[in-house]
C-alpha cells in the first residue's frame, strides 16, 4: 500500500500514469485529501465506485492515533500526542494567537544534538520522520483551528530539521504546493541547532521560507557549554554561514536566543551579541528559559531579560522577546518529548 502523504502532488501525478489513471484523478485525490480533509477513498463522492475500489487496493492516507490531547487554560494552544505505526510517538502543537494558526511540527522522534537545555533529546534519537508522518501532523492540527485552517507552519518541534534534510524539503514543497495545501513559502519557518552545510545548502534551494538559528550564546566558551554542535560548527563559522545565507537570498535570519540565569544572559553577553550580529540582515528573539524537570536551569528575572535586550537594541540589533506559548501543559519551546513506547495508564511517557 502507497501512503499518499508519501508521494508530493508530482509524484502522485506520475503514480497515477503509470497505473493507467488519468492525471487528472490524482488531482482530485489530492483536493479531498488537503483541501477538504477526507482521507477516506469511499467518501471521494467525485470518483467512480470502481475507481474508488481501485484505490482503495493500492492506497491508503495513513494518520497517526492521537494518543492525548491536552490544551492550555493560558491561551489555548493544544498539544497532541501522536502515535505512528510501530508505536514511536511524536507531539504537535497548535498555537492560535489572533489571527494566527501555528502548526509547531516534529521532523524526528527523539534528537541527535543533546543540548542541555532542551527535552526534546533526553530521550536519544530514534529516527527521522517521512514527509508523510510531518504532513499529517499539520492535517490533525487543522482540524483543532474553528475554520479549519492554518496561517503558519513552523518546524520547531521535536528534532533538528536540518539532519532530515530531504524529507524536509519535500514536504515544504508539498505543503507550499497549489495542488496541495498552498500554504505560503513565507508563512513557513524552518529553525536549526545550526548545522552549517545545511545553511549553505538551504540558501541556495531559491525558497522563500524564513530560516531561524538557534544562537543561545555569543561566544564558542558560552554557547559550547550547552550546545554541543557548537564543536563541530563554532560560533564564528556559523555565523559565517548565515552571513553567506543572507548575502546570497536577500533574506532576514532570525536568532534564536534562549536566555538562563547564570548562563549566556549577562550584560557582557549581550555586549558580546550585539558586536557578533552588528549590521547583519536579522532579528533576535529573545526565548526565557522554559523549565524542564532534568535541568536545573531557571531563566533570568524580568528586568534582567528587559536589560539584555535594550543592550541588543542599542546597538541596532533588532530584538524582540517571545515569551512561549502553552507552558502550562509542557508545550513550550524546548519541552516536547518523543518516545517508542507510551506507559499506559499514565499521560506520561519516557524511551
Ligand atoms: N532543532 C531545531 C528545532 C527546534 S526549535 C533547533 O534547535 O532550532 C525549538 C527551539 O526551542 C530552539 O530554539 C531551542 O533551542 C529552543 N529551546 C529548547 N529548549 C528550550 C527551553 N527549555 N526553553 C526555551 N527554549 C528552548
Amino acid at each position: 500500500m502507497i501512503n499518499v502523504l508519501n508521494l508530493t502532488p508530482e509524484e502522485l501525478g506520475k503514480k497515477f500514469v503509470e497505473l493507467g489513471l488519468e492525471v487528472y484523478r490524482a488531482a482530485q485525490v489530492l483536493r479531498w485529501v488537503y483541501e477538504k480533509g477526507v482521507y477516506d477513498f469511499d467518501r471521494m463522492t467525485n470518483l467512480s465506485l470502481e475507481l474508488r475500489g481501485r484505490l482503495k487496493s493500492l492506497f491508503t492516507v495513513a494518520l497517526p492515533a492521537e494518543a492525548s490531547r491536552e490544551r492550555s487554560e493560558e491561551d489555548g494552544s493544544t498539544k497532541l500526542l501522536l502515535k505512528f505505526a510501530g508505536a514511536d510517538t511524536v507531539e504537535t502543537v497548535y498555537i492560535p494567537r489572533d489571527e494566527r494558526r501555528t502548526v509547531c511540527v516534529s521532523s524526528q522522534v527523539g534528537c541527535k544534538f543533546h543540548c542541555a537545555f532542551c527535552a526534546s533529546g533526553q530521550a536519544g534519537f530514534f529516527r527521522n520522520l517521512s514527509m508523510g508522518e510531518i504532513l499529517s501532523q499539520v492535517l490533525l492540527a487543522r482540524d483543532l483551528s474553528p475554520d479549519k485552517k492554518l496561517t503558519h507552519i513552523v518546524f520547531m518541534g521535536i528534532g533538528e530539521p536540518f539532519d532530515n534534510y530531504k524529507e524536509l524539503l519535500r514536504t515544504v514543497k508539498t505543503l507550499n504546493s497549489k495542488a496541495a495545501l498552498g500554504i505560503g513559502a513565507r508563512k513557513m519557518t524552518v529553525s536549526t541547532c545550526g548545522v552549517v552545510p545545511r545553511i549553505g545548502a538551504f540558501g541556495g534551494e531559491g525558497l522563500q521560507v524564513e530560516l531561524s538559528v538557534s544562537l543561545h550564546g555569543p561566544t564558542d566558551l558560552v554557547r559550547g557549554a550547552i550546545m554541543p554542535v557548537n564543536t563541530a560548527y563554532p560560533v564564528k563559522t556559523l555565523i559565517d554561514a548565515c552571513k553567506r545565507y543572507v548575502q546570497k537570498t536577500k533574506r532576514v535570519i532570525t536568532f534564536e536566543y534562549l536566555l538562563i540565569r547564570g548562563v549566556n544572559a549577562s550584560e557582557k553577553d549581550a555586549r558580546g551579541l550585539a558586536k557578533l550580529l552588528r549590521g547583519m540582515l536579522c532579528k533576535v528573539n529573545l526565548i526565557p528559559y522554559n523549565p524542564i524537570q532534568e535541568f536545573p536551569h531557571e531563566a533570568p528575572p524580568y528586568q534582567e531579560i528587559v536589560r539584555f535586550q535594550k543592550i541588543l537594541q542599542e546597538n541596532g540589533v533588532k530584538t524582540t522577546v517571545r515569551f512561549s506559548k502553552g507552558r502550562d501543559i509542557q508545550a513550550a519551546c524546548g519541552q516536547l518529548r518523543s518516545c517508542r513506547k507510551i506507559e499506559t495508564g499514565s499521560r506520561k511517557h519516557e524511551a
